[in-house]
Parts: structure tokens; sequence; C-alpha cells
């Protein structure tokens, strides 16, 4: 650890076990053993705050690929982890629960450093959110029924279906939640049997390694999870479209998801695509505008924007459009951009000097084309620091309200009536979230009968919960996490007629 990386720990009392899992050698996890891969090379991983070099990187290959896949497949075809009792499954995923809730404050160390993000939000978010969800996706375990049916063919016959688990799980998951979405990939393939190789992002690849520790701890049996690290068009591509995947599952942007699909299908391999997102919120005249101010902190501006189903897009209805940008700059100018590790930290860094400067480009596009409402100017210094924008922009088809910024940018356009918000709402490609904003409850369900959104929250926004399904429609993807309807995609239906 170099000097200065030293300071910056004793700056926040960063824990000694944190320490040590950031900045340690980061490697794969192969049936059940840590290991760095057939390759000696490896990719840095950095500090968002600093820009330091934290560790670095197993880069792997094709090879750790196989051994992956083959490790997750002879524990789905052989091992105990589809043939126990489902309780005792529950039982295995609820100590997980249980072990990342003990170590929650370290996790959420691990996670800030590694990522850049604010340590509360992250804590309570990324970390405990997780747990949440184990413990949920852990109940599942014991729920899963088959369906007995009367065929037409004879009251002789004895029709019935069984669920069983679809295999073994390919999944590639993003650096914004690092952790969380792998939660997500994780939680409910391993209640019902299934057994997986997880392909961590590159920039992002630490709070898993850790988790993966707490597997062993648990009695996760070996093979059932597996982690590969490396590039995302080398390892994550191979391993997508490798023929001992049955089922792929995939978070990130739009134009890999494209990739990703093709390559499932170059194997019949089912697919769930979570994409990118740039939601509209819908606000009429009768809005709670601070309501809305606090809802663009809680999913614009945290996580630096870094955010799939963000609130990216605000149309304002004209009335109340000056008036609603004045109550957002308000509460917005307030947030603290600094370390992740503060603890008063509302806004970290983006995650790296690439992320940074393609947020800085429509920066420079909203300078030029639009009004800056607040923010807007570029940061200098060490780190990936981009400062919380507002932009009013008149033109729905500039790249600032059609395309993912995923930073801190939020643009706002004004509309005359409820016809003319549908029509601005929907003319995007994306379809993840979508919020209506009104005091009038018939409207609010008459526009969110009309969005073209996977979900739609009313007088809030991002509201997700392990409970609920999240995905979206048209670029956002298809398929869904959480839910009950997540349960659906990692079982395969067994249709089974006995003649009696
Ligand atoms: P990305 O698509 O660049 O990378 C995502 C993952 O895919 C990484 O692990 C990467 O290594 C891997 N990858 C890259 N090329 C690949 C290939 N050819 N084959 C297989 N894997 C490959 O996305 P990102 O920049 O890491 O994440 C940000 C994006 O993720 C944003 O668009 C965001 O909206 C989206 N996202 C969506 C959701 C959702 O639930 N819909 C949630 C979080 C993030």
């Amino acid at each position: 650890m170099t000097p200065e990386l030293q300071d910056y720990f004793d700056r926040f009392n960063v824990s000694a076990a944190a320490r040590e899992a950031v900045t340690a050698p980061s490697v794969m996890f192969i049936n059940g053993e840590f290991t760095a891969g057939t390759s000696a090379d490896s990719i840095p991983v950095l500090e968002p705050s600093t820009g330091a070099q934290l560790t670095a990187l197993a880069q792997g290959t094709n090879a750790d690929v196989d051994a992956a896949v083959a490790a997750a497949r002879k524990a789905f075809d052989e091992g105990p982890w589809p043939r126990m009792v489902p309780a005792e499954r529950q039982r295995i995923l609820w100590k997980l629960a249980d072990l990342i809730e003990r170590d929650a404050d370290i996790l959420a160390e691990i996670e800030t450093i590694d990522n850049g993000k604010a340590i509360g939000p992250c804590k309570d978010f990324d970390v405990l959110g997780s747990v949440e969800l184990l413990r949920y996706m852990g109940g599942w375990a014991t729920k899963i029924e088959g369906a007995t049916r009367q065929i037409s063919a004879g009251t002789d016959f004895f029709s019935y279906t069984v669920k069983e688990p679809i295999g073994v799980v390919g999944a590639v998951t993003p650096w914004n939640w690092p952790m969380n979405m792998a939660m997500w990939k994780l939680a409910a393939p391993l209640a019902v049997g299934c057994t997986m190789v997880l392909k961590t992002a590159e920039l992002t690849p630490l709070s898993m390694a850790y988790v993966a520790k707490l597997m062993q701890e648990a009695g996760l049996p070996e093979g059932v999870f597996n982690i590969v690290t490396g590039h995302g068009h080398e390892v994550g591509a191979y391993l997508t479209a490798h023929p001992g995947v049955d089922k792929v599952s995939f978070t990130g942007s739009t134009r890999v998801g494209r990739e990703v699909g093709k390559a499932a299908m170059s194997h019949f391999a089912p697919v769930t695509l979570e994409l990118g997102g740039k939601s509209p919120m819908v606000a009429f005249e009768d809005a709670d505008l601070e309501g809305i101010a606090e809802a663009t902190r809680w999913s614009i501006f945290f996580n630096s924007g870094q955010n799939c189903s963000a609130g990216s897009r605000l149309y304002l209805h004209e009335d109340v459009f000056e008036q609603g940008l004045e109550v957002i700059k308000s509460q917005i100018t307030q947030m603290k951009l600094c370390p992740g590790l503060d603890p008063d930290c509302d806004i970290g860094p983006v995650i790296s000097a690439g992320a940074k400067a393609n947020i800085e480009r429509y920066l420079d596009l909203g300078r030029d084309t639009a009004r800056t409402v607040f923010g807007g100017e570029k940061q200098t210094g060490d780190g990936f620091f981009v400062e919380p924008t507002l932009f009013a922009v008149e033109d729905n088809s500039s790249p600032l309200v059609q395309e993912e910024i995923f930073g801190p940018v939020l643009v706002a356009l004004p509309f005359k009536d409820e016809a003319e918000a549908i029509a601005l709402a929907n003319d995007n490609p994306y379809g993840l979230g979508a919020s209506v904003w009104s005091r009038d409850g018939a409207r609010a369900q008459r526009v969110m009968r009309q969005l073209q959104a996977g979900s739609v929250w009313i007088n809030c926004h991002d509201v997700v919960d392990v409970i609920m399904p999240f995905g979206g429609v048209k670029n956002s993807g298809f398929g869904k996490d959480l839910g009950r309807e997540q349960i659906d995609h990692y079982l395969h239906t067994k249709a089974v007629t006995m003649a009696l």
C-alpha cells in the first residue's frame, strides 16, 4: 500500500479488514477455491476519489471460464445443492444473509473504496439491501409448486407439472451497484437449486470476492457459485456464448446487452437482459414540488447518477416549471460532493476517468445548447468528481434528453397538457422506469397506463423493493429481476402425464 493510500485510509479510519480486502490481489473463485487463474496478466483496480491504484485483478481467460462452468456443471449434475431439501438451501442462504449483516460495515467500506459511492447509503442500500434480498429469495426455496391438470384425453390419465431448476446460470454484472447487482443475479437461482458462474465488472471486483469468503463460511457447497474476472469482451463474451451455460442473465448497457442476447441465442439459452434507461418523471401543475426535488436527490443525484432507473428526464407542467426548478435547486445544491468515505458524503466521484470524460461531453453540450439551472462546470484535481447539474432543455430530440448520460445530470422540459406529456415521455428508446406526479388520482392512473416502462411510480420515483419485479421494455431489455416473477426465470416446467 502506498503512503498516500495509507494516509487516505487513516483519514477515514478504515478498518483493518477492509484495508486488507481492497489491497490484496483480487482473484477468481472457482470450485470453492480462490485462484489467480491461468494467465499472469492483471487489470489495475483504482480508487475513484483519488485515482490511486488499490490492487490488481486477475485477468481471466477462456480456460478459466471453462473451469468455472465445469465446476458449476458438476455441482448441478452430481452435487448436493439441487438435491438438497429446499429448507436446507433456505437455511444456507439465510446464514449467508446473517454473515453479510455481521460484516456490513466492512462490506460498505470495501464497496465505497472500490466504487466511490457515499458510504451511508452504500451500507443501507447496497449491503443491507442484499441481506433483505437473500432472505426474501431464500424463502422462495420452500415454496416452489407445480400444478395438477385434468387433460381432455380421459380421466384415466394423471397430468401434472414439475418445476425444476434450469441448470447452470452464466451471469454478468455492472459496476454501479457491484455487490447489489450480483445479489440480484444470484439469490433467485441459488434459492431454487441452480448453480452459477458470475463475471463481475472489471472496475469493481472487490466486494463479491469478500462475499465469496462468506459463502464458504455459510457452507455453500463447492462449485455452486463461481466468480470469473476479466474483460467483458473476452471472458464475458465467452461465458455468455458457452454451451455449458443453460441460462444467461445480464445487467449492463444496451449496447453490450444486444451482444449478450445474440451470444445466448447461439446456444439457445434463455436470457434476461436488464439494460440502460432514461426514465421520465412527469409532473403536473398540482404535483408536490418538494417531493419531486427529494425524489431527484435519491434517484438522479444519489450514486452520482449512475443509476439505471434514475429519473433523468423531468417533464414539468409549464405553469410550475420555473418554480419547480427553483425547489430542486435549493435542495440539491446543499448536497455534499466529496470522497464517499466521508460520513457526511451525499455524492461521491463517478467510477472512472473515462466515465467522467463522457459525462463532461454532455456538460459541454448542455452549456452550449440549454440553460444551466445549476452545476455544469468541470471539476479539476484528483479523483473523478462531477458536480450535480440541472439543464432546462427545449428540444426533446437533444442527446441530453435521448441518451443515458449515467452521471448526476438532470434535464427538465416544460409541457402544456396530458397528451403532450405522455408523447414526450414515450419519445425515447428506453423503457425502464417512469413516474407520474399529481394529486389527481384518476389522472395519475390514466397516465400510468400509457407510459412505456417496466415500473411506474406514482408520486414517488425509484422505490425499488425486493418484492416487486424490476425490468424494462423497449431498449431497456426484457425479463425481471426481483419479486416472485424472477423465480420463474430459473425454473423449467416439465409436463408429466401418466396413464393410470
Ligand atoms: P457494460 O455493458 O459496459 O458492462 C456490464 C458488464 O458486461 C461488465 O461486467 C462488462 O465487463 C461486461 N461486458 C462487456 N462487454 C461484454 C460482452 N461483449 N459480452 C459479455 N459481457 C460483456 O455496462 P456498465 O458500464 O458496467 O454498467 C452501466 C450500464 O448498466 C448502464 O447502461 C445502466 O443503465 C445499466 N444497468 C442496468 C440495470 C437494470 O437493472 N436495468 C441495473 C444497473 C445498471
